[in-house]
């Protein structure tokens, strides 16, 4: 058990219940501190939560687990759900020239039409270069554009890359360094099989992220944990060694508090924070989504993801996650999404689910000629603005510190992720970052010349 000099335990508040939330909780406890972790919304998950689709219930964002996911597939045994985790080979679709190709193992990549010999060539080699890059902090200094351009030659980007970007990241294609894209194309291959098919290998827990959260909640409220909910946190000080939190019209002390909320936000609420560390939380860039999600009578392709190869079509690609999840789990029904990365100020936020779907509906037409409305069971649309952080150039000198300069508050959120994509498996890996430094002796000692208090607009 964690103990301080009056050998009472270590009392620790996290902000928010997403999935770095509560597994920062779950080692705390392992670890023997005491925790309470407020959320802001009525329901525990944050961006991997789950949603009630009227005859089952699934992740609202769709999510997938990879082979190669060390620290999350660790905390899926820690909580004794191996044994739920199934995995399934599952085929890439491709959208380019008007037409939906497999791009699924190395016999489509042959076949694959929108490409010549050379081109394809020129592709493979290139993958094979971005997969031996160990440090993608080396791809910092170089905009996605140019080096897509360089790597793969003009042609590759003007077909596939610089559309595929367009789709990932909207207006902000232009400011992304080349880190981004190689995360992107080492996570994916990272899954594939090593054999000659090179097939891709996806896996999720039965029940979905529901499952993940139903039994963190279980472990660590069994470990004596406080779990509030519609408690969002309105303000944080610290004074005399302590970490004062307001919440529901409380003012509550603690030791250590751990904030794993967006920047933004976080910047809002910590008037403390010093001027430098925060002109680091609002250097960030955050691309939000807008999702649609239709609930189908039929299947749609054999594809789990398709990647769209034009720049016209309005979202980021289509998930059909029926093709890797049993359609045991949806009660027979087929689960596509239809996300769209897009800045949080795009008025697409602000228009409605029917206008949204208009837009949609006409190119997944493109893609899929034969679909039609009655095919449809249920459609839904979810929107969120603050996803994911956009790896800008040099980005690795903005990513805010775990600690803030404020002592006591930790910070541990997505926009440190660094070498990856927007993940779990690296969110798991920085809650348990955060864990060990809570258990640190002190925490926060910053250069006196950067604590003058900052001025939050
Ligand atoms: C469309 C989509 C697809 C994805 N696909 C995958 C995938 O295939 N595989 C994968 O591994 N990952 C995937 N992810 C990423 C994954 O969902 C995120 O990595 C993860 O959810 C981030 O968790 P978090 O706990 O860090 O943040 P969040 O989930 O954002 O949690 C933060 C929590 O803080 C709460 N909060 C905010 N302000 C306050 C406050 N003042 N007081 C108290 N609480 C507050 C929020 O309500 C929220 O619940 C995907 C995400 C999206 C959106």
């Amino acid at each position: 058990m964690i103990l301080k000099s009056n050998r009472e335990p270590l009392e620790v508040a996290i902000l928010g219940g997403g999935i770095t939330g509560l597994t920062s909780a779950f080692y705390l406890l392992r670890a023997g501190a005491r925790v309470t972790l407020f959320e802001a919304q009525p329901q525990m998950g944050g961006l991997a939560t789950y949603f009630d689709f009227g005859a089952f219930w699934w992740d609202k964002f769709y999510h997938c687990i990879l082979t190669s996911d060390g620290p999350l597939l660790q905390l899926i045994d820690d909580l004794g759900l191996t044994s739920k985790l199934r995995w399934t080979p599952t085929k890439v679709g491709f959208f380019a020239d008007e037409k939906l190709y497999s791009m699924s193992s190395s016999l489509d990549f042959l076949r694959f039409r929108p490409l010549g010999l050379w081109q394809k060539a020129r592709l493979a080699a290139g993958i094979l270069y971005a997969c031996r890059i160990k440090d993608g902090r080396t791809l910092e200094a170089e905009l996605a554009t140019q080096w897509l351009t360089r790597v793969f030659g003009e042609k590759n980007y003007q077909k596939m890359w610089g559309p595929l970007l367009k789709c990932k990241l909207g207006g902000c294609r232009e400011q992304a360094s080349a880190a981004f894209i190689w995360a992107t194309i080492t996570r994916l291959y990272s899954t594939r099989d090593k054999s000659s098919s090179q097939q891709e290998r996806l896996g999720y827990v039965q029940g979905g992220y529901r499952t993940v959260f139903n039994r963190l909640l279980e472990a660590v409220e069994g470990m004596g944990g406080s779990l509030v909910t519609s408690a969002p946190v309105r303000q944080i000080s610290a004074e005399g060694g302590g970490v004062d939190l307001e919440v529901n019209g409380q003012r509550l002390r603690f030791d250590r508090v751990i904030a794993t909320i967006p920047n933004r936000p976080l910047a809002a609420i910590t008037p403390g924070l010093n001027a430098h560390y925060v002109q680091k939380l609002n250097a960030v860039t955050y691309l939000g989504i807008v999702c649609v999600v239709l609930v189908l009578k039929r299947r749609l392709s054999p594809f789990y993801v398709t990647n769209l190869a034009h720049e016209d079509v309005p979202f980021t690609g289509i998930i059909e996650m029926t093709n890797l999840i049993s359609t045991e789990e949806t009660q027979g029904r087929h689960l596509v999404y239809l996300p769209k990365y897009t800045s949080p100020g795009d008025p697409l936020f602000e228009a409605g689910d029917d206008a949204i779907w208009a837009q949609f509906r006409e190119h997944l037409l493109r893609v899929i000629p034969d679909f039609q409305d009655r095919d449809v069971e249920k459609r839904f649309t979810f929107r969120e603005r603050f996803v994911q952080p956009v790896p800008t150039l040099h980005y690795s000198d903005i990513v805010p510190e775990m600690e803030t300069g404020v002592e006591g508050l930790i910070l541990a959120n997505t926009t440190q992720i660094i070498n990856s994509t927007l993940n779990n498996n690296a969110m798991v890996k920085i809650a348990r970052q955060a864990v060990e430094t809570a258990l640190k002796p002190s925490v926060n000692k910053c250069a006196e010349t950067e604590n003058a208090p900052a001025t939050v607009a």
